[in-house]
């Protein structure tokens, strides 16, 4: 197993990996063989090792020839009007909806799909129309993406709290003297707002609270144990022990803007009251698009303060009337659907149901498993590990499995962090796609880097942003690296992506050469410094040190 290149070549390295895991590897029942559907269908990514499919996973190229030659021989009309085009468009619509419940096993007759222009969007939907009052609260996990995190403004601003949680297993010894562990939930309460326009309970007097979590987190690939839904709908008392924010009902938002594409969550099963998709996520094309999946009584508390053509069924310009169409979809989906696009997931979806998200999930985390182990593996010649990978020791009752998505930083042979825009800026001139930075979830980069408040709002006085070059602030990561696979990905390009790691960062007994200017100090040549150009035209950084690879293509030092 632990064969690390460059001392092997990729082809040994394949027999080996598909001896452990040749079971979950590729799609046996599939028409194309997985090198044959990659060479066939993304030509376009020609040597380029794409690992970035978190951030967005990619089309196929038969997909958009089907899509085009749906649009250029269907007539579609505007869904609103009243014609034999329009009956297309609708009806093409009305499949698409049942297609998107069909995913998540959910039943029409339950749920109802309303169409966004992305999984932000929807959640952006829920957070306005939401019934809060100031006795809500809306609680989510620390490990969220910023889109969820942003729900909180409704949430304040209407008087409500607002309540962070994490997960700790904590030992206790019972009188016998054995150890036993629980779970905890660690809370972190946000104050409310004084300035809030405190809105009043609702008619009936009851109490709405929300609960949001992601399926699969972005960040680490952990993917929650979606049992969290009942636990909050039927025993929040006990789990937040017995705090305020404990009173009412429970509604639970689940974030599947990441984990569709492996694994959907089963409504069937998991009764939660909104759940946020998101289609380039799922088969790269159409992007802008997204889905609220909402469950019927769920959608009647909903109340939406905008109106627009598409929500109202009438109004007066001059006076304050207005009448609002009724039905889940007619009442929040504004403007024109983005029917075109709304066309085109079909094709997105035949992709899905060919290879089935079964299959997908268990071909994607068998590369995932395969570049963790091997990452893990990597050592310097003076045995220093070379990658910390974040997320890998979770609770079993809130965590069901992981993802295949990889996050980590890198360490030199002195311990020292690499900073993460330079693993970005050299895999980019390798011709691999990767992610870098805390991608849009500051709460489990926090978690994760060991980031404190302190931490984080020093490195924001500082000057860091997201997106900059402070990728080490005072010794520490601002940041991580990201990998994520996709249902075309091959083991060719988790092989090369460690290669890569391995040709760029560990330092092996023969690769060194000190570029320490006391050293050199006996020849006629000075070192007086390095400056490393990653790209050519762009400006350079200076460093002290730098370890060189056993090729050195990558680095011009002058
Ligand atoms: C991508 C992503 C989002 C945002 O989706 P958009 O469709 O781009 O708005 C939200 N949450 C998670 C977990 C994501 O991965």
């Amino acid at each position: 197993m632990n064969m690390i290149p460059p001392n092997t070549s990729m082809d040994a390295a394949k027999k080996q990996f598909l001896k452990e895991f040749g079971e979950s590897y590729g799609y046996p029942n599939a028409p194309k063989h997985i090198d044959d559907l990659r060479a066939t269908e993304f030509e376009r990514l020609d040597g380029n090792v794409y690992l970035d499919h978190a951030g967005a996973t990619l089309y196929s190229e038969l997909q958009m020839e089907a899509i085009f030659r749906d649009l250029t021989t269907t007539v579609y009309g505007n869904p609103h009007t009243q014609s034999s085009s329009s009956l297309t468009s609708s009806n093409i619509v009305e499949d698409a909806r049942h297609q998107v419940l069909k995913i998540c096993n959910a039943s029409p007759k339950e749920y109802k799909c309303i169409f966004t222009s992305g999984a932000t969007a929807a959640l952006k939907l829920v957070g306005e129309a939401f019934p809060w009052s100031n006795e809500s609260t809306f609680m989510y996990t620390i490990e969220n993406h910023n889109s969820v995190l942003g729900i909180r403004e409704y949430a304040l601003n209407k008087g409500a709290a607002a309540l962070a949680i994490d997960f700790e297993e904590t030992a206790q010894s019972d009188t016998f003297g054995s150890t036993k562990s629980s779970i905890k939930v660690s809370q972190h309460p946000i104050p409310k707002r004084s300035e809030a326009r405190v809105s009043n309970r609702d008619p009936t007097g009851h109490t709405y609270n929300l609960f949001a979590f992601p399926t699969e987190s972005n960040f680490s690939g952990m993917r929650f144990n979606l049992d969290l839904i009942d636990m909050i709908k039927e025993d929040s008392e006990r789990i937040l022990g017995g705090s305020q924010h404990s009173r009412g009902s429970w509604m639970v938002l689940l974030d599947a803007a990441k984990g569709c594409s492996t694994e959907p969550p089963d409504l069937s099963k998991h009764k939660a009251d909104f759940i946020v998709i998101s289609f380039y996520k799922l088969f790269g094309y159409p992007t802008g698009l997204g889905a609220l999946i909402v469950g019927n009584e769920a959608a009647k508390l909903l109340k939406k303060t905008y109106f627009s053509g598409g929500t109202v069924a009438a109004s007066i310009a001059d006076i304050d009337f207005v009448k609002r169409r009724e039905g889940v979809e007619e009442s929040f989906e504004d403007g024109t659907l983005s029917f075109l696009n709304i066309a085109s997931i079909r094709h997105g979806f035949n992709i899905l149901n060919t290879l089935t998200t079964s299959a997908i999930s268990r071909h994607t985390s068998s590369l995932a498993r395969y570049t963790k182990n091997m990452l893990l593996a990597l050592r310097h010649a003076n045995g220093v590990e070379v990658c910390k990978i974040y997320g890998l020791h979770s609770l079993k009752a809130v965590y069901s499995g992981v993802g295949p998505v990889i996050s980590f930083n890198l360490k030199r042979s002195d311990g020292s962090w690499v900073g993460h825009r330079e693993v970005e800026k050299l895999a980019s001139l390798s011709g691999i796609h990767l992610r870098t930075g805390c991608f849009c979830n500051p709460g489990a980069c926090a978690k994760y880097l060991g980031l404190s408040h302190l931490d984080l709002i020093s490195n924001i006085e500082a000057g860091h942003v997201c997106w900059d070059d402070y990728d080490i602030l005072n010794g520490k990561p601002t940041g991580a690296v990201r990998v994520s696979f996709g249902y075309m990905s091959t083991f060719e390009d988790a092989w090369k992506f460690i290669d890569f790691v391995v040709r760029s960062f560990v330092l092996l007994p023969t690769n060194s050469i000190n570029l320490n200017p006391l050293r050199s100090t006996e020849s006629s040549h000075h070192l007086t410094s390095i400056v490393v150009y990653p790209i050519k035209s762009c400006s350079g950084f200076r460093v002290d040190t730098w370890p060189l690879s056993s090729t050195g293509r990558e680095l011009i030092v002058i």
